[in-house]
């Protein structure tokens, strides 16, 4: 199999050189064959030596690098990246282990795979396509993750309605490619939760907050807890069952508050010490009394782009200094921020800024990032999204 050819301009084989998977379009000399958006290109340099084949796309991605050796990608291909990924997991005590059957089995980048998410929720993978070139790829990749995982995994469900690039018009539809079964209770650390993934955000649950809600736990102890961009409620089972004295949940979304309070009968059935509110996270902080001594917030992306960094350092600062404002001495809060643009320094500083217009003393006791199920390649820094930190406010 041969495939068609792009060639990069002078000197732009650097970051390929080092391992980092995109080819901007700007990079581009020439594109040999009129290529499909979505096909598998070889990637040549200026000097007309192979660098890399990847997936080609129109966009500012051009390409999105497979594989640094000249190969065919083919069900070998897919399965041995699949194994590598799910032994990964296994290392990490996630796969395989009865208290927990939801994690990330492929992180885009973080896994070398760009473009492609699966998340196992016990017996369905959930796929998502974040590239035209994995969408095309999905039903290999859905054959390669049957054989790889074998019983475990009895039925792939394909989420990319809304993750595909709008012009390239793929008429997509999300559906099951595998199986279809409508069980959709999934463990975490011994704690259920009914996943949505047929119409919930991202594949249906934030996988990425596993080890965060874990140690809140440890801190839950005889405290008012508010959980603040609650979805589906995961911070409260793990705060209820730390032995919180008492724990809102609040999410702006009511489907999601719908599905906090069905989370929390089953784990904790007719237990009065969880209330769940819909609400606008500002106006609840806004109203609310000082009784609160556990403090989540983990509000969505601020800034999809750079361009609206600025406006959202800002959210973060305004967010933080509420609760600083009401948190009670003594408190502990867990703040986040998932936005890739955001990195570690900038998000230190906009609650730093907080913290200073609230004038309490405050200090740092853990720093948090995303679980080894999403793992950072180190030739994809940005593949580093979720910052959070839990301070003590005096
Ligand atoms: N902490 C959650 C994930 C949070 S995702 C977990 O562990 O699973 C972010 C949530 O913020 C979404 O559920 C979204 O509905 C909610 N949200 C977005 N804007 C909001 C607002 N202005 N006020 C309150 N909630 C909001």
């Amino acid at each position: 199999m041969t495939y068609k050819k792009v060639y990069l301009k002078p000197s732009k084989e650097e970051s390929l050189k080092r391992f980092h998977p995109w080819v901007f379009s700007g990079a581009l000399q020439s594109v040999e064959g009129e290529p499909e958006e979505g096909e598998i290109v070889d990637v040549y340099t200026s000097k007309k030596e192979f660098i890399a084949c990847g997936h080609f796309q129109i966009g500012s991605i051009a390409v999105r690098a497979l594989s640094f050796q000249q190969r065919e990608i083919d069900h070998e291909f897919w399965k041995h990246k699949l194994e590598v990924a799910y032994e990964l997991r296994r290392s990490l005590g996630l796969a395989g282990n009865p208290e927990n059957n939801t994690y990330r089995l492929v992180h885009g980048e973080g896994d070398n795979l760009p473009g492609l998410i699966i998340d196992v929720y016990d017996h369905t993978a959930v796929m998502q396509a974040h590239s035209v070139g994995m969408h095309v790829c999905r039903m290999e990749i859905a054959n390669a993750l049957s054989e790889v995982m074998g019983d475990v995994i009895q039925n792939i469900y394909y989420k990319s309605e809304t993750t595909l690039p709008f012009k390239a018009e793929l008429g997509q539809e999300n559906g099951f490619i595998k199986g279809g079964s409508s069980d959709n209770i999934a463990m975490e650390y011994g704690l259920k939760f009914h996943v949505d993934w047929l119409k919930g955000q991202k594949t249906g649950f934030f996988v990425d907050q596993r080890e965060n809600r874990y140690l809140l736990e440890r801190f839950a102890k005889g405290r008012n807890v508010l959980n603040m961009f609650c979805y589906t409620g995961g911070f409260s089972f793990y705060a209820m069952r730390g032995g919180a004295r008492l724990v809102h949940s609040v999410d702006s979304s009511a489907k999601a508050i719908d599905l906090t309070n069905m989370n929390v009968e089953l784990n904790f059935p007719g237990d009065t010490r969880h209330k769940a509110y819909a609400e606008d996270a500002f106006k609840y902080l806004d109203r609310m009394g000082d009784q609160y001594d556990l403090i989540i917030l983990d509000p969505p992306a601020f800034a999809k782009h750079r361009d609206a960094l600025r406006n959202a350092l800002r959210g973060y600062t305004k967010l933080n200094a509420k609760a600083f404002e009401k948190i009670k001495p003594g408190g502990i809060l867990f703040t986040f921020s998932c936005s890739q643009v955001v990195d570690k320094i900038n998000f230190r500083n906009a609650v730093f800024t907080a913290a200073a217009q609230s004038g309490r003393s405050v200090r740092i006791l853990h720093q948090l990032t995303q679980p080894g199920d999403h793992p950072v390649n180190i030739y994809h820094p940005e593949g580093e999204y979720l910052k959070g930190l839990v301070l003590y406010v005096e």
